[in-house]
């Protein structure tokens, strides 16, 4: 390091510019704006000195950290079980050879990924595994267990959700899902369909997902509460051993509209307010109950529209207003 001192000798006044080994660079990469400050506000060259010797250990310690290379065997062993496993499962490995990505298949054909990141003390610490699932991933582990165990522990997991990603398949080929905008493995819920305006909010149970799931109709009064009526009619209808699919078509009395039979822009109709389909994730879910109206808007947007007009009424958190469309009344929860 070669620091240059004004004739004066003012040390504050003084020009750092580091010429030095690659070792000393590397070391005090990201540190140079300490070196710089504390050369500024040391009272001499020793203080300064002394100041730098702490900014190298600090350096020398947080290096030590990040670069714990295991030891050659940590390889050969992960080498050794990727053999055993199969190269061909693995879809990515990171330039430390401490994150890993595997493939799996469930009976199914379905494609799933199992992330997996050894920690450090690995083998004596477990190595974090996360995918796309709906429950959490619990694996088990010890520090003899290889990778071709914690895939069979992982492919037992996606065995055990076959049935769960069936029935979600089924209604996502067969239906025109609103939310999620593009559902993964992992969401449980899904809102279907039913009409211009109309849809139902299913939430299955990954456990158990042909049992009857948690549903809310939603859409204007004048459609929903037949619908609503005959769900509750006909639950005794709801056959565990068919799929939700069937099920709803069952208990609803009614056939969703599919991709075979209509366009998803039939029921994608923007918002009334603010003229868009997706405000962040939100659909435009409130709708006008005059049958003739039947204007959709999204929740914020409907409520920050009534809030502001004289003519509304506010009570607790649900504000009193008329449609924009029909001046029908119309009212708005805040969420
Ligand atoms: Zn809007
Ligand atoms: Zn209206």
């Amino acid at each position: 390091m070669r620091i240059q001192l004004p004739p004066d000798r003012q040390i504050k006044q003084a020009k750092y510019k580091l010429h030095c080994s690659w070792q000393l660079k590397h070391l005090l990469r990201g540190y140079e704006h300490i070196v710089k400050q504390r050369l500024q506000q040391s009272a001499d060259l020793v203080s300064f000195i002394l100041e730098l010797k702490t900014v190298l250990e600090l350096g020398l310690k947080r290096s030590s950290e990040c670069i714990a290379i295991p030891p050659p065997q940590y390889y050969s062993q992960l080498i050794s079980e990727m053999e055993t496993l199969g190269w061909d499962m693995l879809l990515f490995i990171d330039t430390e050879f401490q994150t890993l990505k595997l493939k799996a298949e469930d009976s199914s054909g379905r494609q799933h990924i199992l992330t997996i990141k050894f920690k450090s003390k690995h083998p004596a610490e477990a190595p974090e595994c996360s995918a796309d699932l709906p429950i959490p991933l619990a694996i088990t582990w010890t520090p003899q267990s290889t990778l071709q165990q914690l895939h069979k522990q992982f492919m037992l997991v996606l065995e055990s959700l076959t049935e769960f990603w069936d029935v979600l398949d089924e209604i996502d080929n067969q239906t025109w899902i609103l939310e999620p905008e593009k559902p993964s493995r992992c969401d449980t819920m899904r809102r279907i369909a039913i009409g211009n305006n109309v849809s139902i909010k299913v939430e299955l149970d990954p456990r158990h997902p042909k049992m009857l799931p948690e549903c809310c109709l939603l859409g204007a009064e004048h459609v929903v509460t037949p619908l609503r009526n005959k769900l509750n009619s006909n639950m005794h209808l709801w056959n565990p051993n068919s799929s939700v699919l069937h099920n709803l078509r069952d208990v609803l009395k009614i056939k969703f509209p599919s991709p075979a039979t209509h366009e998803k822009s039939d029921f994608s109709v923007e918002c009334g307010i603010c003229y868009s389909y997706r405000l962040e994730a939100a659909i435009p879910d409130q709708v006008c109950n005059d049958p003739r109206c039947g204007q959709p808007f999204h929740q914020a947007c409907l409520y920050e529209w009534l809030r502001a007009l004289p003519s509304s009424r506010q009570s607790f958190n649900i504000v009193f207003g008329e449609c924009p469309y029909c001046s029908k009344s119309i009212d708005i929860q805040k969420t």
